[in-house]
């Protein structure tokens, strides 16, 4: 029994180092929390949307994890379906604004987040959504502006709109979380609903959105910026 046991522990320490040697995440991330004076440096500070690309960045901060990168919490076989962008400043202020025109929804229950239905500027034809998380206090407080009540539908926002500020909020789990934006694109079910965010098949590499390299794959160094 204990060697099984052990056999286990040590295969899920291995998956996780394996999985941190996969991003350059973890290294900046942990610069931007026990470095102050690196938010300067590490800030990706971009008003308009990039040259060629439709997507406004939704806030401004460290974009520490990437799409599809296995950095913890993540894991190489559970990847992170967005980007999460570390704002500088404290819980409640760093304003986050919607990506791009679309109808916002958030449903009765949604204490932190809203999603945005958008015709896809890429795919003609195509709806998909844009998902913004955390704005809350860790205990619950909702960061989002007034008039996007729980219980919203459907409401049209213009890229730029302001939804809400970077927060803290991550439901019942116990597990902290820095200050920041989860912001991810995810793909239309057949009957035009919004998919499961948390898998990331059901989302959509960011990187041509904005035009920049917001794929683990590439491994970009931060801050990052427009592609050239
Ligand atoms: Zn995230």
């Amino acid at each position: 029994m204990f060697g099984v046991i052990s056999a286990v522990i040590c295969g899920l320490a291995s998956l996780f180092l394996y999985s941190q040697t996969q991003s350059n995440s973890p290294a900046y991330i942990q610069r931007w929390f026990t470095d102050q004076n690196s938010h300067k440096t590490l800030s990706t500070i971009q008003n308009e949307p990039c040259p060629n690309a439709p997507f406004l960045l939704p806030s401004q901060g460290l974009i520490g994890l990437l799409w599809n990168d296995p950095a913890g919490p993540y894991n190489i076989f559970r990847r992170h379906s967005g980007i999460d962008i570390f704002g500088d400043g404290d819980s409640g202020t760093v304003p986050v604004y919607a990506a791009y025109d679309g109808y916002l929804t958030r449903k009765s229950n949604w204490v932190s987040a809203v999603i945005i239905q958008h015709d896809d500027p890429l795919h003609q034809g195509r709806k998909i959504w844009t998902y913004y998380a955390h704005m809350a206090s860790k205990d619950g407080k909702s960061y989002i502006v007034e008039d996007f009540p729980m219980g919203t539908q459907g409401v049209f926002v213009q890229q730029g709109t302001l939804l809400g500020y970077q927060g803290e909020y991550n439901g019942n789990s116990l597990r902290p979380i820095g200050m920041h934006l989860h912001f991810s694109i995810v793909k239309s079910e057949a009957d035009g609903s919004f998919k499961n965010e948390t898998i990331v098949g059901n989302t959509l590499d960011p990187s041509p959105y904005f035009g920049m390299p917001l794929n683990i794959a590439q491994k970009p160094s931060r801050p990052i910026g427009c592609r050239s």
